[in-house]
């Protein structure tokens, strides 16, 4: 007879894990939240989420709960100002449109997409800023555990959660 010993699956490689977040900057505002909406869901360990969470996560299980501070090199990275650039405004489709504090998405040399906020508009150019938007931010999570599974050999070859 095999005897279980209890607990449950503790987070670690190739285990999709579930979990309602709420993340605060330094003043206490909420810049996101899973509140209201499906626990967040992804595979542990193959980099979807940032390392200062990813961190804490291991070793914890259905259940668990906790609040951790991550720092900007374990977060969004530090704030580059050389990350800010200008394009001529016929860059864009839609160059009416575009107003400061948008967010563009435009694709690198290397065809990633990336997104890119509007830092301001002029005449005849767009001044664009490619660092995350939290970059530079200390990031502050109240975590709860939802759920933590095996990920499918699917998910594992897809990198994503089904
Ligand atoms: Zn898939």
């Amino acid at each position: 007879m095999k005897t279980f010993y209890g607990g449950y699956m503790k987070i670690g490689s190739e285990k999709v894990v579930s979990i309602d977040y709420t993340l605060k900057d330094s003043e206490g505002s909420i810049l996101d939240s899973s509140e209201g909406k499906e626990p967040l869901s992804f595979i542990y360990g193959n980099g979807s989420i940032i390392r200062g969470l990813e961190n804490e996560l291991e070793g914890k299980e259905k259940g668990d709960s906790f609040s951790v501070s991550v720092e900007p090199k374990d977060g969004y990275g530090e704030y580059d100002e050389s990350m800010m650039f200008e394009v001529g405004k016929e860059q864009f489709q839609n160059s009416a449109e575009i107003e400061k504090g948008m967010q563009v998405q435009a694709q690198n040399s290397e065809g990633q997409v990336q997104i890119l906020t509007v830092m301001d508009v002029e005449e005849d150019k767009v001044i664009l800023d490619a660092n995350h938007p939290l970059a530079g931010k200390v990031l502050h999570f109240d975590v709860a555990v939802t759920e933590v599974r095996e990920a499918s050999k699917e998910e594992l070859d897809h990198g994503h959660v089904h």
